[in-house]
């Protein structure tokens, strides 16, 4: 099944994930000169997903302007006995919008599973995030031709449960393993292939209403000069920065790729 732009406009969506860097004036000092850079684009989403201890003062920094908060991760509980985690609630209550949930990194190293990460996708969107939902295919799996079942599980799995209306709030990341921090880019083509794919199923399980509107980012080792090409694709809606969202003129560019 092909859906394609032009359909239904969905408005571009780039986020930053600063995964675990930056010290609290190292994250200051980037949204402070990204601010200017971004200031009066207004047809492009624009999100930073700084780490836990920098997002109170980011989120000052930020008030005001086009650009929103997210988080990297969250729990499936409001409060309690849950050492080390953090609340959707207390995500919102800082000043978040977003939330990543089920990035590779979340599911390669804290083992977190596809029902978990439904159970923390349908968490948060009940507190009232809006989410960036990762998936994608390690290495292995692609090369094993086992790429499309692992996306059918994930996103069968990982969305299950979800109504018509939570969809204007989830965005889905489709990031490659392989290509993540590696320096290795799907090209814009491969992209396409599993974004169109990826649209396909959610409209086989959700209809083709919500298919059409969902916006699917690409993530891994986007960069300044490989963000157009990728975006210039049908089905590719943004796209979720790792390592070139550390610099503000490297995020700023991908941002102004999407214009
Ligand atoms: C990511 O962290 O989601 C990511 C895509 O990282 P990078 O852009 O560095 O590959």
């Amino acid at each position: 099944m092909s859906l394609e732009k032009g359909e239904v406009v969905r408005k571009p969506l780039i986020a930053g994930n600063w995964k675990m860097n930056l010290l609290v004036g190292e994250a200051v000092g980037l949204v402070s000169a990204l601010k200017p850079l971004v200031k009066g684009v207004s047809t492009v989403d624009i999100v930073v997903c700084p780490t836990f201890t920098a997002l109170h003062v980011v989120s000052q920094v930020l008030k005001g302007s086009n650009i929103e908060l997210g988080g990297q991760n969250c729990y499936t509980k409001e409060n309690g006995a849950f050492t080390g985690e953090i609340s959707p609630q207390m995500l919102r209550d800082i000043g978040c919008a977003w939330t990543i949930i089920g990035h590779s990194e979340r599911r390669q190293y804290f083992a977190e599973s596809d029902a978990f990460l439904n159970e923390k996708l349908k968490f948060a969107l009940a507190s009232g995030l809006k989410v960036m939902f990762c998936i994608g295919e390690t290495l292995g799996e692609r090369q094993s031709g086992k790429m499309n079942d692992v996306l059918k599980r994930q996103v069968s799995q990982g969305l299950v449960g979800l109504s018509e209306v939570d969809f204007d709030r989830v965005a889905i990341a489709y990031e490659p393993v392989w290509a993540i921090g590696t320096g290795v880019t799907a090209t814009p083509e491969q992209a396409e292939e599993a974004h169109a794919f990826v649209r396909g199923l959610v409209a086989d399980q959700f209809g083709k209403s919500v298919a059409e509107k969902l916006r699917i980012q690409y993530g891994g080792s986007v960069k300044a000069d490989n963000a157009a090409e990728l975006m210039a694709k049908p089905n590719v809606d943004g796209a979720l920065v790792g390592g070139a969202s550390l610099k503000a003129d490297s995020f700023a560019a991908i941002v102004k790729a999407a214009l």
